[in-house]
């Protein structure tokens, strides 16, 4: 029978579930809300410049294909990938960088070059990375976190041992050079912990990386948003924007409406894709699950000190995405998680679309995103983004050896309180629960409220975790388990 299903917020999660829950004859709303849909993918335009404000590396194509093979689409029914070349690049010094090609046999030559041997050892490295890719892929990540059995296969028993020990230290083990390391380890950053915390299992990450390439949607990942909204409309979902959910309403251990902006919203089915510790704070409390003590004490994912800068000229010796990494890595990763505070020495990550996309600046110009990773639940304040500005510009500066301050003709930026006030994000994390081993699969919070029996869950906080793929994953599974519970 159909149903009535409200779903909160517009994230790239929500918008999965709603495109399948649509798809089954549901009627289904949505409601964000802030004026524009995508959530933490949303889109900034000013002054001629196009910015993502959220995430720019489009990683793990094969997801979006299967997510739009679901309703007998391709992504390019909606919009164009570019495999970026190089893929990136990272600094270690004043025009001392290593790029990263598009692809393996080249990354493989550039790892020979600075380390002798390693590129026969990153060429095994890759083929587990791989193996464990094919597994996480077939046996893992599509599983709702119900029951830990979810994860028992004869795959995953060969990797039981893969669990238990760390990227960080299975890297360290098999290189030998600094740099060589840290841009192995760099890719489980996307998951929010650090990689002394992060199971080596997720060396997929790496599969992800230099096997399958960094792609980007012609226009900015906003294409993707674009694309699942269109695809949503198509199947009937319709979307309130400017909707601020303040209330479930509880009746019998059923939600049996939500409160928009005052007026009340009849429900048969409420799914919740924005944070899990907001949406909880809008039911009475016994009616959560998860008290204040359980989510201070997990491990959440940095908040961060976002810029999006527009400049009048063309910036040069950089690539469409860049990471600064000629700091002290643990330095920054202890001043996220173990004592955290902000980074005297900050590393940052930078990304130029208008490289790609002329679209994204006015001809000649530039339009150009900062990140600085934070630890969540930092203080924020006006002072401290500027002084921070300072720090990386001026070093960006140094290490791409030109003058770019004078060139900034719009600026604007986002760091926690801006997470926390616009996203109802909890300490203002980035981007969700971190995937630590005790934080992973059904270790995770549950798609499935215990207390109240038609509410549900999903996006970052709940399985699988962090991340434009995973979200698309996470609206597949929730929409699957509400199907087998009507
Ligand atoms: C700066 C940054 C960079 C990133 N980089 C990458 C990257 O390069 N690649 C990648 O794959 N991932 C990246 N990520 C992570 C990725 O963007 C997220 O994991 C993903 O977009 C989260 O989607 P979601 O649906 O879980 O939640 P969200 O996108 O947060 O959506 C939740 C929505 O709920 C809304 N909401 C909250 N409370 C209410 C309420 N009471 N009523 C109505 N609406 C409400 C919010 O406004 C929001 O729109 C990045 C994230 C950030 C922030």
């Amino acid at each position: 029978m159909n149903k009535y299903v409200k779903i909160i917020g517009s994230g790239f999660s929500s918008l999965s579930a709603a495109c399948y829950l649509a798809k089954e004859g549901h009627e289904v709303t949505v409601y964000e809300k802030n004026d524009s849909l995508g959530g933490r993918a949303r889109q900034l335009k000013k002054e001629g410049f196009t910015f993502d404000m959220g995430p720019s590396w489009y990683w793990m194509p094969d997801v979006f294909e299967r997510f739009f093979a679901d309703f007998d689409k391709k992504p390019s029914d909606y919009y164009e990938l570019i495999k970026l070349s190089p893929a990136y690049r990272v600094y270690y010094g004043i025009n001392d960088f290593i790029t990263i090609a598009d692809n393996l046999e080249e990354i493989v030559n550039t790892f020979e070059s600075i380390e002798k041997g390693s590129g026969k050892v990153l060429k095994k490295f890759m083929a587990d990375a791989k193996n464990n890719y094919d597994i996480a892929i077939k046996d893992l990540v599509y599983r709702p976190g119900v029951s830990p059995l979810e994860l028992i296969t004869l795959e995953t028993a060969k990797k039981v041992g893969q669990f238990f020990s760390t990227i960080s230290r299975d890297v360290r083990s098999k290189f030998k050079n600094e740099r060589l390391i840290q841009i192995l380890e760099f890719p489980v950053l996307f998951l929010g912990a650090k990689p002394s915390d992060t199971p080596s299992f997720y060396s997929f990450m790496n599969y992800a990386d230099f096997g399958m390439g960094t792609w980007h949607p012609k226009t900015g990942m906003y294409d993707v948003v674009q694309a699942m909204v269109d695809l949503a409309k198509s199947l009937g979902v319709r979307f309130k924007t400017n909707a601020n959910i303040e209330k479930l309403v509880v009746e019998n251990k059923k939600v049996v409406a939500l409160i928009n902006n005052g007026e009340i919203e009849y429900a048969d089915i409420v799914l919740s894709g924005a944070d899990y510790h907001h949406t909880e704070t809008l039911l009475d409390k016994k009616h959560r699950m998860y008290s204040e003590k359980y989510w201070n004490s997990r491990v959440f994912a940095p908040s961060s000190l976002l810029f999006y800068v527009g400049f009048n000229k063309k910036i040069e010796n950089i690539t469409h995405h860049a990471l600064f990494f000629d700091v002290d890595f643990k330095q920054h990763a202890k001043d996220i998680y173990d004592q955290p505070k902000w980074p005297e020495n900050p590393l940052f990550y930078a990304n130029f679309p208008s490289i790609t996309d002329n679209t994204a600046a006015p001809e000649g110009m530039e339009s150009g995103f900062f990140l600085i990773p934070l630890a969540p639940g930092i203080e924020d304040s006006e002072a401290l983004r500027e002084e921070y500005f300072d720090k990386i510009i001026s070093r960006f500066e140094s290490l791409t050896q030109q003058k770019i301050k004078n060139n900034i003709i719009f600026k604007d930026s986002f760091c926690k309180n801006d997470f926390v006030n616009e996203y109802n994000s909890y300490k203002g994390n980035a981007y969700g629960m971190a995937n630590t081993l005790l934080q992973t699969a059904f270790l995770r919070p549950k798609l499935k409220s215990k207390k109240v029996t038609n509410l549900y869950f999903t996006g970052q906080l709940t399985v699988p975790g962090p991340g434009v793929p995973p979200a698309l994953i996470s609206g597949k599974l929730v929409a699957e388990l509400i199907k087998k519970h009507l």
